[in-house]
């Protein structure tokens, strides 16, 4: 553990603002979710006083199944990237869990929270 691996503030300020940028989006498409599934809940409701087709019925269903689906992802990626920025502050963001080292701009741009570089998380 003589030399541990750190990322320099210039590259951590960046890596904060593509992770608040990605929040901001996420936050978005979050409320986005919520408001198709509310119109869907209204107009399922409506639905079910006027009509009487439960084929029609259950087709909203698995509508409403994906809204719910696409809210829970989105609150879940959300967490990941919080985690990330708390990371960031901890001095533990970036670096592998396992051998040390730096983890590679490219991967922590597609998934800010990782522990583990690709050839560590291969190799278990
Ligand atoms: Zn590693």
């Amino acid at each position: 553990m003589a030399n541990k691996k750190k990322w320099l503030k210039k590259d951590l300020d960046s890596f904060k603002n593509l992770i608040s940028s990605k929040i901001s989006i996420a936050e978005d498409e979050l409320e986005e979710s919520k408001k198709i599934a509310d119109q869907m809940l209204d107009s399922s409701q409506t639905n079910a006083i006027y009509s009487s087709h439960m084929a029609d019925a259950s087709g909203d269903h698995v509508e409403l199944e994906k809204a719910y689906y696409m809210i829970s992802r989105t609150k879940k990626y959300l967490n990941y990237l919080n985690k990330a920025l708390t990371m960031i502050q901890e001095g533990t963001f970036g670096i592998c869990v396992a051998c040390n080292q730096l983890i590679p701009k490219a991967r922590l741009e597609e998934v800010p929270h990782t522990t583990k570089c690709v050839a560590c998380k291969e190799d278990r």
